[in-house]
């Protein structure tokens, strides 16, 4: 089946022509604000004139709170209740309503399915899912650990018995590192742990979010006097790398200013690097030990440098690199050397094959593949 996937970001709209794995078409569209302006970018595809159209349109939704456990075919009742997720995540429904509005509302309308970023993890045990703080928080406000990179992580559960020549590792930590920055423990293809929570900001230091911190920090400013919209405009665009290293979020950058040895360039690039390797390491004795690690993401699969340290800081597991393979190869590759104890691969992240699989497997109503390893794929 040929799906167009489209992955609305915070700026454009990335959208792929994929008929199974191959790609015929790619186009990145600048995000117009309207229901309007987005049936004109639409248009402007020309998909239905492409010499191979779209059978259908698969589209990425960030959040499906409780009530999307599953990817799902997009009607007017769908449309709704993701309206009733949107203080779930102020930041991200609101785009794919928009979207899917468009989508949906066209007069040749093609069959329109959401892919939740949250879905893979419906997986997480009670530990990892519930938080520590009151049951009524739980209960009421749907207060609990959602996960996020959903998307990412189901690919590459797909794709790496293809590069290992074997069963999915049973025991593989997979960390998407690029401008959001998540980890996922996955025992037996399925995810037991994520560091994102109820919302992507928790985890990992990301380009400008801050990862993990104390959650005191924000009834004291209320009683100071910030607003929480002022909260979340500085946690969501003005914390991460971009605060530790003055002004930087983009990774290139603080790359080049390391070699500048500009100090707050070291404070954010160690710091980050701590973040991923030290949820790595917490992520081993969840598992039992650690078969596989995958990094993916801008900067899992281009910073040779981001690489290398991280297995330097988790050489006592057993990590060694492969110094030709992580800082001179591309693509996706074996990054770890023969004696490592540890699988190392950096690989890109294809969440558009993952919205296409979905959609394909949502309109023709198969069952989820079974993994060799005998993991249920989730
Ligand atoms: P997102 O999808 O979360 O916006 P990406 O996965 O595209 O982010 O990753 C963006 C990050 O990857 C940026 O910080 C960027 O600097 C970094 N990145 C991209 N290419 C490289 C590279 N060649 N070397 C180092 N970092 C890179």
């Amino acid at each position: 089946m040929r799906v167009l996937s489209v992955n609305p970001g915070s700026s454009s709209l990335k959208t792929t022509l994929l008929d199974g794995d191959e790609i015929l078409a790619d186009h990145e569209i600048p995000l117009e604000d309207s229901v309007t302006g987005m049936r004109k970018v639409l248009s402007a595809l020309s998909m239905w004139s492409h010499k191979s159209p779209p059978q259908a349109i698969g589209v990425r939704v960030v959040h499906g709170g409780r009530a999307f456990q599953d990817s799902v075919r997009v009607d007017p009742t769908v449309l709704s209740v993701l309206e009733k997720l949107l203080p779930l995540a102020p930041l991200h429904i609101p785009i794919a309503i928009r979207v899917l509005s468009a989508l949906t509302g066209m007069e040749q309308s093609l069959p329109v399915v959401a892919v939740f970023d949250t879905q893979f993890h419906r997986t997480l045990p009670e530990t990892a899912r519930r938080y520590a703080l009151p049951d009524e928080w739980e209960k009421n406000e749907g207060v609990e650990k959602y996960g996020f990179h959903g998307l990412s992580y189901d690919d590459v559960v797909h794709r790496l018995p293809g590069f290992l020549g074997g069963a999915l590792p049973e025991r593989l930590v997979a960390v998407h590192w690029g401008n959001g920055a998540s980890a996922c423990a996955l025992l037996r293809g399925r995810s037991v742990e994520t560091s994102m929570g109820f919302t992507p900001l928790d985890g990992l230091v990301m380009g400008t979010r801050p990862g993990s911190i104390d959650p005191g920090i924000f009834p004291a400013l209320l009683r100071r006097g910030y607003s929480p919209e002022a909260l979340e405009e500085a946690l969501n665009h003005r914390s991460g790398l971009f605060a530790l290293s003055g002004g930087v979020s983009d990774f290139r950058e603080i790359e080049k200013r390391l070699e500048q040895k500009d100090a707050r360039a070291v404070l954010a690039f160690e710091k980050a690097v701590l973040s991923v390797a030290m949820t790595v390491g917490a992520y081993a004795p969840l598992l039992g030990g650690l078969e596989a690690l995958v990094l993916t993401g801008g900067i899992g699969e281009h910073s040779w440098r981001a690489r290398e340290a991280v297995m330097e800081r988790l050489a006592f597991l057993g990590v060694r690199s492969d110094p030709e393979s992580n800082r001179s190869g591309t693509g996706d590759r074996r990054v770890s050397g023969e004696g490592s104890r540890v699988s190392v691969w950096a690989l890109h992240a294809r969440e558009d094959r993952t919205i296409a699989r979905e959609t394909e497997r949502i309109l023709g109503g198969t069952e989820k593949e079974i993994h060799k390893s005998g993991g249920v794929n989730a």
